[in-house]
């Protein structure tokens, strides 16, 4: 749609074929509804690619860029804690501004039509679909990977994609929940608490993040757990040991935690364990943790002794999970890999192997963490593509 408008600003006839009955299907689900389409921090760091490939798009097209171009078919912006959203907080308003821009720009968009193949030819593009061919001067290929496929991006273009002469770099779930082993999952599933999780591949720290867990009975998932999800992901595809650290309270060094835990030995002597962790974890957490270290929470808090306090808070400021599986595509927000940069001219995204044909969004090998980022990537690359496009 980006690349459209773009294009169908600089007075090109533009005609987007879209297979499903509706454009923007994805933009609907993004932000829990309510479609966080940039971020304040931008740079080469919030994204994993190639970094010089990375700057280039996000100067080309910056936040400013992207917050002008949404205010000017209508979206008034909102920012919190760095994170953009249209201000009605509603996905379906950005939707309804890019068609409606698509349609004032008189933008034709063919819904419910499958592409069959595209060749490059002396002319300029042919495509050929489920209705029939089309012949372009430049195409813009904007297909997505295969993060929640319902909406779209199902793949369907990959073969037509390596026709062309393109490689794609492993197609994984990068922000995305993890089934893991290593905890009774099923009993603290439903819990959502504070705290740090480390990536470990071969045991060795690859990534770590500080946020809202969430405690589900298939594993991990929340924000940091996304965050950290492109190294969980690929370690699995290694086949290497992949673990997830988990702190519950990661505020406390473990002199300062040694010492809160001493205070409460002697607070709740008479009472449970139970009660000398209370307040201070969940109180299912506090059962999984018990549990984990083969101590009876219903012994006086008194009773344990200096080596099971240290053992305590050991484990409080970090236990180790298994990663066993990332979660369906279905479930993922956004998927590493795709059509390596060094295939594209970086100006352009035009296909080095195949004349007049572009390439947006995450189709390319590039994706970002949490935050509006992939949206902005998307906008960015869209508005590069469509730019390009339109010259001679
Ligand atoms: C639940 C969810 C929440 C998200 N929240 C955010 C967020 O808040 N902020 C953020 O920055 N990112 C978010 N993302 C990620 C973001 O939505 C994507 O990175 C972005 O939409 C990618 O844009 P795209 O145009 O490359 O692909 P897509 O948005 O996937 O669009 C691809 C389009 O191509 C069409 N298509 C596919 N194959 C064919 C074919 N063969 N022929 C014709 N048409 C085809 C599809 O139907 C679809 O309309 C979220 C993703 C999900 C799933």
């Amino acid at each position: 749609m980006m690349a459209a408008i773009t294009a169908g600003r600089a007075k090109r006839r533009v005609l987007v074929l879209e297979k499903l009955d509706r454009a923007g299907k994805k933009l609907l689900a993004t932000g829990n509804g309510k479609c966080n389409f940039t971020n304040k921090r931008m740079n080469a760091s919030c994204f994993h690619g190639e970094p010089a490939f990375v700057e280039r798009i996000i100067q080309s097209f910056s936040v400013q860029d992207c917050l002008d171009f949404f205010y000017s078919i209508g979206i008034y912006p909102k920012e919190k804690n760095g994170y953009y959203y249209p201000n009605s907080e509603q996905a379906a308003s950005v939707v309804a501004a890019l068609t409606n821009e698509l349609h004032r720009l008189n933008v034709t968009i063919s819904y419910e039509i499958k592409v069959l193949s595209i060749a490059s030819n002396q002319m300029g593009v042919s495509v050929i679909t489920d209705r029939g061919q089309y012949d372009a001067k430049k195409v813009v290929i904007a297909t997505g990977l295969l993060a929640a496929p319902k909406l779209g991006s199902d793949g369907s273009l990959f073969e037509v994609i390596q026709n062309l002469g393109h490689h794609f770099e492993p197609v994984l779930p990068a922000l995305c929940g993890f089934y893991c082993k290593g905890i009774p999952f099923k009993k603290t599933a439903g819990v959502r608490a504070h705290g740090t999780v480390t990536a470990y591949i071969h045991n060795k720290m690859a990534a770590q993040d500080t946020g809202e867990i969430q405690f589900t009975e298939y594993g991990l998932s929340g924000i940091p757990v996304f965050q950290i999800s492109r190294y969980l992901s690929e370690g699995l595809y290694q086949k290497a040991d992949v673990q997830i650290g988990v702190s519950l309270l990661p505020d406390f060094d473990k002199a300062r935690l040694l010492q809160e835990l001493s205070f409460r030995r002697e607070l709740c002597a008479e009472n449970s364990l139970e009660v000398l962790l209370n307040g201070l974890i969940h109180q299912k957490l506090s059962d999984m943790i018990l549990d984990k270290l083969h101590i009876d929470k219903n012994i006086f808090a008194g009773s344990l002794s200096d080596k099971e306090l240290k053992r305590l808070a050991e484990c409080l400021l970090e236990f180790k999970v298994t990663v066993t599986k990332y979660r369906d595509y279905e479930f993922a927000q956004v998927c590493a890999g795709g059509i390596p940069v060094s295939e594209l001219y970086m100006d352009t995204l035009e296909s080095r192997f195949a004349k007049n044909i572009h390439f947006a969004g995450e189709l390319i090998d590039a994706d970002g963490i949490c935050g509006g980022y992939n949206l902005h990537f998307a906008w960015a690359t869209g508005f590069i593509a469509g730019d390009a496009a339109s010259r001679d």
